[in-house]
């Protein structure tokens, strides 16, 4: 059977809006198992970064359950969910947000150094990681020495820099021309199958959802069923 890394069971979130609440999430559920990609679509506001911001326990939802690898995190803890993300949980938001003193190879290293493992494995890890995405050869340029295509990997290896179970990733390309958001996008499938990862991509890139194991809509704060589901 499939380990499945990330789970949302019925679960709404509302926002202070005024004199009532704005529902961002009405009672979704979503299962994304191990070395699958799901793409969240659907128009602006329509709640997809705040599907991610719960899923990375980053604001905890007024209802339901958000189980990542296995671990509910509805009662954990402040500092304890702090440890979950850093552990368990990649994030890629849209810009790529990559400190402008360090070089490639140094930005991957900080994540893994707050997570106190040997330097040479994290350096190792580091260089392997920068290979996965196709950087070999950039890895001691600094931020504005790459092009966005590039930072915007660079952005991805990091997330992986601690072998999260679970990727998440606010629309990556949007800064990108096409081609550049096209070779991003099979990237993160690659990725997502060599490391096993449950992945839900945000994407307004329509172009390239046959590539991803399943397609979800948003609407309203809704989830609608598959629109494509791969055999
Ligand atoms: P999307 O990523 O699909 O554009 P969001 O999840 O960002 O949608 O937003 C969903 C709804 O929640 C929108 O109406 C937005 O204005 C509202 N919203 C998002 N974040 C907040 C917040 N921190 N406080 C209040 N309302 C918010
Ligand atoms: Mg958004």
């Amino acid at each position: 059977m499939t380990r499945s890394n990330l789970l949302l069971d019925d679960v709404t979130l509302t926002y202070p809006d005024g004199e009532g609440r704005l529902t961002a999430l009405d009672a979704v559920s979503l299962e994304v198992p191990a070395g699958t990609l799901t793409a969240v679509v659907g128009p602006s506001g329509s709640g997809k970064s705040s599907l991610l911001a719960v899923a990375a326990t980053l604001v905890a939802p007024d209802r339901g359950r958000v189980v990542v690898d296995g671990r509910e995190t509805g009662a954990l803890s402040r500092a304890e969910k702090a440890e979950l993300r850093r552990s368990r949980i990649g994030i890629v938001f849209q810009q790529p947000n990559l400190l402008p003193s360090l070089t490639a190879v140094e930005q991957l290293q900080v994540m893994a150094h707050l997570s106190g493992r040997p330097v040479r494995e994290v350096r190792d890890r580091a260089r392997e990681l920068l290979a996965a995405v196709g950087l070999t050869d950039k890895a001691d340029r600094r931020p504005h020495q790459l092009s966005g295509g590039q930072r915007q990997r660079v952005n991805i290896a990091r997330a992986l820099m601690n072998e999260p179970s679970v990727l998440l990733v606010d629309e990556p390309t949007s800064a990108l021309d096409h081609e550049r958001g096209a070779s991003v996008l099979d990237l993160l499938v690659t990725l997502t199958r060599e490391r096993g990862t449950a992945t839900v991509l945000v994407t307004h890139d329509v172009a390239h959802l046959d590539r991803m194991d399943r397609t979800v809509t948003m609407a309203d704060g809704r989830l609608s069923a598959s629109v494509t589901e791969a055999a």
